[in-house]
Parts: C-alpha cells; structure tokens; sequence
C-alpha cells in the first residue's frame, strides 16, 4: 500500500479542479487581487454558515486572534485564561499585546477547558478566556458562558479547528463575543495558502476589525486608527467559497470514518471521547491515546504511515513561556496527554481500505509490545 499522510489534500484538489481554475482565471483577468466581491462574498457565506452576522476575512487563524484581542482592548497588564494543550498561536497574540496568558488545565473526559478550574483563575485583571475548541471537539460552552458573564469577562472562541462543529444545534463560532477561525490548508475548510476569519454579532467590534485589518484605513490614505496589513487574498476567497459549499459533506465523511477507526481499535487503544448528546464535531483530528506513543509513531512511519502529535509539549513549558514562571506539574491533565496523544490520519477522501491498514498495523505494535 502507497503511503499514508496524516493528511493528503490532493484527490480534493482533482475533484474542484475546474471550478478553481475558472475563479482564479476569472481574477487573473479582472486583476484585482486585494478584498473586492470575492472576498465580500465569501465573508457574507462563511458568517451565514456559522449563523452570525459578521465575518471578516484576514490573513491567517494567528492574525483573527489578535486582531480579535486588540479589538476588544485588550492590553499591558491584563490577563487572558485559556488551556496549555494548544497550538502556540493561542497564545503569541496575548504576548504581542502585552497582555499575559494564564492557563487552567483541561477536563480529561473532553480534552477540552475544564470549566470547573476557571473560577480559581479569575481575578481583578482577567478580561477575557479563549475556549479552544481543539480537535474539533466543542468546549463546554454553556458552562463558560455563565462564567464569563458572571465575572463580566469577554470570550474569544479559538474555533481554529471547528468549522461546522456544533453544540444543541449550534455552530462553535457563535457563542462567545467573538471567534478566531483558521484556513491554513489542512484545516477542515482549508486555502491554497494561509487565511483566517474572524466571526461576530457585534456591529462595532466587526466594523472596527473592517478598519483594522485593512492597515487602519476607512477610506483611502484617511487612517482612523492603529492596524494590520491582515487581509485575506482576493484568490483565496475564490477557493474558500468554492470550498464552503463542500464543508458539511466533508465533516459528515470524517465522522464516518472516525467510526470506522473506533470499531477496528475498540479495546486497544484509549479511543477519543465519547461526547454528551448534543455535542457534534468535526473530527479536525482522529486522537487515540496509547503509553509508549513515540515508539508506535516511529513503528507506523516505518510501515508508510504518517502521525502526527497535537501536541508534543504543553505551552507553559514552551521557551517563550517559561518567563511566566510555570514548571512540570502544573497541569497535570495536559501534561499526560501531551505524553500519550497519537493523532491518526484523517481527511475526507481518506479510504476505509487505509483505516484497515492502518488499525491492522496497531495492533500488531501492540499485540507485541503491551
Ligand atoms: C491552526 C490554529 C491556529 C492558527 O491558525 P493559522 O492560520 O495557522 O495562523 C490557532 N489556534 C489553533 C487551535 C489552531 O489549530
């Protein structure tokens, strides 16, 4: 059997291939390439997708998230709670703003924020908490809601990894004052290039994100406000609209394959959560967990088959953390996932004949090495 990646974004690329080359040439020859109908178009569908009245097109998951925080004026000297078991760009904005990023550990029924550790972590400088929406996997929402609105605190939902995620019905990118999406190529609603969005119901907050991302320009060489060159390519709009029209039939495949996963690996490996009713995901990533994962990592490269780790090291024991002072210990939950987590390939063209051979590669490893 050819290889397997943790994900091959090739047979998609064949199956829109026509209706990519007729967008881009269409662009070409108008050519324009900066915001425009393309961009505007695919900004009105993303936000009807995800049911909210805004969404603006940016550069990259990263920039929706700072620009996200700067817009809700967050500063020197505040403090923004969210999980250790992220990507690091969770994070970095909160720095870039001089903010500092605190951090609860996760539930481990969930692998998500564990709502019952925020209360502890809130004090007079918390504005806001980033619920990471990771793997797909909804975060408690109801529950850090009511948190939130207790202590009068801002929610950015990093839904980085959760287009078209629900929970009761709803979208993840609906819930919090804001949400930070991602379309780097391997996400579930991926670009040919880097691209993020930022979703809201708020006027002002959208309005002004309009100005910010575009360098602070409302209208032509009239700057109103400090900004970010952060807009999302004419080209990628085009693909990314394309593309949306395919996102819950994508999704609907990853969580049959998933299922095809759960029953070849049933009682061999910890398999991922089982979540309440209500809770529908994505499955961004298919996480088992296993001991000794590094070895069974480097067992399925052997046999042509490429995992991944989502992800290696918590961020409070990354480098350019370690200056807030955490050490090993701290979260414990995160850190014995980070120990154990094995994400499996997973996208939508993905063959039930290749889970097969993937699960029957496992376990092997295990039937030897447990
Ligand atoms: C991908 C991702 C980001 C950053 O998105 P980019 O488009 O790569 O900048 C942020 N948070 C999470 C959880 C992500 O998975």
């Amino acid at each position: 059997m050819r290889n397997i990646s943790l994900v091959d974004l090739t047979e998609q690329h064949l199956i829109l291939k026509n209706k990519i080359d007729q967008a881009l040439n269409k662009i070409f020859s108008s050519g324009t390439f900066i915001l425009g109908q393309e961009v505007e178009q695919f900004e009105q569908e993303f936000a009807s997708y995800c049911d909210v009245k805004y969404c603006i097109g940016v550069a990259s998951g990263s920039d929706a998230i700072l620009l996200s925080l700067h817009a809700l004026g967050i500063g020197s000297g505040d403090e923004i709670i969210t999980v250790p078991n992220t990507f690091i760009s969770t994070v970095l904005p909160i720095l870039s703003l001089g903010a500092k990023p605190v951090f609860v550990d996760i539930d481990p029924k969930t692998y998500q924020i564990d709502p019952s550790l925020l209360e502890q972590a809130i004090n007079q400088k918390t504005k806001a908490i980033i619920p990471v929406h990771l793997y797909g996997i909804p975060a408690q929402m109801d529950l850090i809601m009511k948190i939130a609105k207790k202590h009068g605190l801002y929610i950015l939902e990093d839904a980085c990894q959760a287009h078209g995620s629900m929970l009761e019905n709803k979208k993840c990118g609906g819930f919090g004052d804001i949400a930070a999406f991602s379309f780097y190529p391997g996400k579930n609603l991926g670009a040919a290039g880097d691209g993020g969005g930022i979703v809201t119901n708020n006027k002002k907050l959208a309005e002004k994100i309009r100005v910010m991302r575009n360098i602070g320009q409302a209208k032509k060489y009239k700057h109103d406000m400090l900004g970010y060159n952060s807009r999302l390519d004419t080209i990628q709009a085009a693909i990314l609209k394309i593309k949306l029209k395919n996102l819950d039939q994508w999704n609907a495949k990853r969580r049959k394959l998933a299922n095809t996963y759960n029953k070849f690996l049933k009682d061999l490996v910890i398999l991922p959560p089982k979540l309440d009713t209500g809770y529908l995901e994505n499955f961004h990533l298919y996480v088992i967990r296993v001991s000794k994962r590094n070895n069974l990592l480097g067992y399925l490269y052997s046999k042509g088959i490429k995992c991944g780790i989502h992800y290696p090291i918590p961020l409070h024991l990354q480098k350019p953390l370690k200056f807030l002072g955490y050490k090993r210990g701290d979260f414990p939950i995160a850190e014995k996932m980070a120990k154990e987590v094995l994400s499996l390939p997973m996208y939508p063209e993905l063959k039930k004949e290749q889970i097969e051979y993937i699960c029957k590669h496992i376990k092997k490893y295990l039937r030897v090495h447990e």
